[in-house]
């Protein structure tokens, strides 16, 4: 149970903690992104107006257009590529400056689509010649002489270095957060077993006290009912009736607490493993039927029919006294919520498709459980009707024990059912 409580905060922990790293590294990196673009794209459009207008000039001059001596180039951003393409009215290119010949076919394939406004910087990607991929921001402006265009400037940044950069340091972030991530979870797993130690201590008291209590309890419970059963038995002393009803009450609210307690001892020591399983190989079909037939009084008085089916010999490798404790509830339980003429039918089978295991499973035509309340059942001290159980003499342990007893041979205890019509539990315990 701690170890799942621990494991279960531990996965809390790292999934916060994956929660807050993953919406770091998306916030910083496009934050960054930003920042680098808007600087970028205005670095980009003031080179251009400037380009644009010494064309302008220099045609005016000399009627042709200019080729950018290289240091203008490097003046605008360290690292990145500057590189332009000047068309005249006739869509011829004029004037060109480039970093490197590799890029024209795809620059030259995004000015052919060019859909932006004069002055608007765009992002775009292609493949190069070989294979690698250009990231490329370009800008467009119209050359003017007063009001006569001369032609269209295409400017353009080579930042492949940036973009390969920038998804470089992203994907350094992500191996660093999962490393952060990878130490937290352990740092996490540790600080949850610290901080468990009280609670394993405090939860370990209340377990001791439970079964000492309980232990405790057992013997003044069985002075009283011997002492109740001596008053009634002694013929010399007279009794009223309502004195006989009182201690008749007594015996029966006696054997109650009784059962009670040795109920909560028996899941006090599972809870602390002081409960050993002793396996043994026995019979199952042969220990089933005595049982059930220690029970038949029980039915009778309700006018129920209790039948039992399956084969014959099912050999079983298992605790004999608990799988004969595990019967006694589930039968137990089945006529006390079966009504009066109803019927309780236990089957045992030796499947062996499958796996080979034993299925015992107890029929009842009761109210059965509804959808809701059938994952509950199983819990200590649960009752669908309190008043009804403790009629029928319920502490409300018997299925956390008949789990328990299924839990500890590794096998599945389920309820089927149909509520109205009654209620089955199978349990498929390996052989
Ligand atoms: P109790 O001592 O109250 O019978 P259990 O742990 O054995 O405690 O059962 C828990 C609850 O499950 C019962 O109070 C009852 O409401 C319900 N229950 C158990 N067996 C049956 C059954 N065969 N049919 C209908 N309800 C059942």
């Amino acid at each position: 149970m701690f170890a799942k409580i621990r494991n279960e905060l531990t996965l809390r922990y790292a999934i916060v903690m994956m929660l807050m790293m993953m919406a770091f590294i998306v916030v910083s990196s496009t934050g960054l992104l930003w920042i680098l673009y808007q600087e970028e794209q205005q670095d980009l459009r003031s080179f251009t107006e400037e380009e644009a207008r010494e064309q302008a000039e220099m045609y005016k001059e000399k009627t042709i257009f200019f080729q950018l001596p290289p240091k203008e180039t490097e003046d605008v951003d360290h690292g990145a590529k500057i590189f332009y393409y000047v068309f005249d009215i006739s869509r011829q290119i004029v004037a060109t400056e480039e970093p490197s010949q590799l890029i024209r076919t795809g620059v030259l394939r995004i000015i052919h689509n060019w859909d932006a406004s004069d002055g608007e910087v765009k992002l775009k990607k292609f493949l190069l010649p070989n294979g690698d991929r250009a990231v490329v921001m370009l800008c467009s402006m119209k050359i003017y002489d007063g009001s006569q265009v001369l032609g269209t400037i295409y400017v353009g940044e080579d930042i492949s270095a940036y973009y390969h950069m920038l998804k470089m340091l992203l994907i350094m972030m992500v191996i660093i957060s999962i490393t952060f991530l990878i130490i937290a979870a352990f740092a996490g797993h540790s600080l949850a077993g610290k901080a468990m130690i009280p609670i394993k201590q405090a939860f370990s008291r209340q377990r001791e006290f439970v079964a000492d209590a309980s232990h405790e309890l057992r013997t003044p419970l069985s002075i009283l009912q011997t002492s109740v059963e001596v008053v009634q038995t002694d013929n010399d002393q007279k009794l009223s009736a309502f004195s006989i009803q009182v201690l008749d009450d007594m015996k029966s609210e006696i054997r109650r607490m009784t059962r009670l307690v040795t109920d909560l001892l028996t899941l006090a020591r599972a809870d602390a493993g002081a409960t050993n399983i002793i396996k043994e190989k026995f019979d199952l079909a042969a220990t089933a039927e005595p049982l059930i037939r220690s029970v038949q009084p029980l039915a009778m008085v309700k006018e129920i029919h209790l039948e039992m089916s399956g084969d014959e010999t099912i050999p079983i490798m298992a605790d004999r006294e608990k799988i004969s404790q595990l019967l006694l509830i589930l039968v137990d339980n089945a006529i006390k919520y079966t009504p009066k003429g109803g019927r309780v039918e236990v089957s045992l089978t030796r499947t062996v498709t499958p796996k080979t295991m034993v299925t015992i499973a107890v029929h009842d035509t009761g109210e059965g459980i509804s959808e809701n309340e059938r994952k509950l059942i199983f819990e200590r001290f649960y009752r669908v009707n309190k008043v009804r159980s403790r009629e029928e003499g319920g502490t409300g342990l018997g299925l956390s024990i008949a789990k328990w007893i299924v839990d500890a041979h590794g096998g599945k205890i389920k309820v089927e059912n149909t509520p109205g019509i009654g209620s089955s539990f199978i349990i498929h315990l390996p052989l």
